[in-house]
């Protein structure tokens, strides 16, 4: 398969390695040179724009920061639609709003274009090892003929419904895991203000009804896990301001669809907080830092 790859950052650049790994050839666009110059040299043609890379691939692949972005490098002036050839299938992997995604779909079926939506969970680490998590939304067939392509780049690959699925399941996903840091976070300043042992603490929580996946894999609590981001300062990982972007979009799901979604749009707040207080860019497990106890002689 000869693939147009567009979006070739944090996470394109080693998916696309991995497609290329595979035996595929690619033609790659990325707005910022530097990002493309990366993709060149690993082997990919590189397309001086977004329609010229879009009428090289048999199949497109987008990886790219937001709904503004999909929306626009899909439907904009000299995008993607005005130049994919007819009966081709286009496979957005960014992290959007499921209406994006169905607009996007109807948009481009209009012009006998195919597209399904792929989100990834699993982070930088996941997607240089391949071992991403892919929730796919689309029409069986073309989920099908996408299958072999994702399984260059991933090893679960769920198909969780219609277009647009793939996005409800990555949010649902992030909703519980933002929330969850926050709540291992605040439950750990508590134990820690009454001197408790985070280690005792974990060793506690972990075989009782608290247990999650966030004190397991990304311990927000320095000292406890060598292998998390919170003992190397917070590098990410999953920025902070990631985690608040896909809680807002959960929010905002939850909006459309008229469920109340307090405990999420709390979180979200939190991180938002975070990112104004320096943490943006630092992992998600940072709200811990910023969940900060005040000074003894504060009122409360
Ligand atoms: P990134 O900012 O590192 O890379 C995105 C790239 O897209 C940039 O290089 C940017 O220049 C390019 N781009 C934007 N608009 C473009 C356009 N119109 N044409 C061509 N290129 C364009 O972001 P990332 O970390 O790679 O994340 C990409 C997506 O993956 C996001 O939706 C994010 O939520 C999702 N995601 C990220 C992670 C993670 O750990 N970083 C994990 C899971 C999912």
């Amino acid at each position: 398969m000869h693939i147009a790859f567009i979006g070739t950052g944090n996470m394109g650049r080693p998916m696309l390695a991995n497609l290329l790994k595979a035996g595929h050839s690619a033609t790659a666009y990325d707005l910022v040179p530097a990002a493309l110059e990366a993709a060149v040299a690993l082997g990919a043609a590189r397309a001086g724009s977004l329609a010229e890379a879009a009428a090289a691939g048999d199949i497109v692949i987008t990886i790219l920061p937001s709904s503004g972005n999909v929306e626009a490098a899909y439907l904009g002036a000299g995008g993607i639609a005005e130049r994919v050839g007819r009966g081709r299938l286009c496979i957005d992997m960014s992290t959007i709003d499921p209406g994006t995604s169905q607009r996007v779909a109807a948009r481009l079926a209009e012009k006998g274009v195919r597209f399904i939506d792929a989100p990834v969970s699993g982070g930088v680490g996941g997607a240089t090892a391949g071992t991403l998590a892919i929730m796919v939304g689309g029409a069986v067939g073309d989920v099908e003929e996408a299958r072999p392509i994702l399984a260059a780049m991933g090893t679960n690959i769920i198909h969780v419904g219609a277009v647009g699925a793939g996005e409800v399941a990555k949010l649902c996903n992030n909703l519980i895991a933002g929330v969850a840091f926050v709540a291992v976070s605040e439950a750990f300043r508590i134990g820690e203000a009454f001197g408790v042992d985070p280690k005792v603490l974990t060793g506690v929580i972990s075989k009782s009804s608290g247990a999650t996946w966030v004190m397991e894999k990304n311990h927000p609590v320095p000292g406890v896990d060598p292998n998390s981001a919170a003992n190397r300062d917070y590098a990410p990982g999953f920025r902070t301001d990631l985690m608040a972007q896909d809680l807002g979009l959960a929010v905002s799901a939850a909006r459309d669809k008229r469920v109340p979604a307090a405990v999420a749009a709390a979180a979200q707040q939190i991180y938002r907080m975070a990112s104004s207080h320096g943490l943006g860019r630092k992992d998600c497990a940072s709200v811990y830092r910023f969940l900060a106890p005040s000074p003894d002689e504060a009122p409360v």
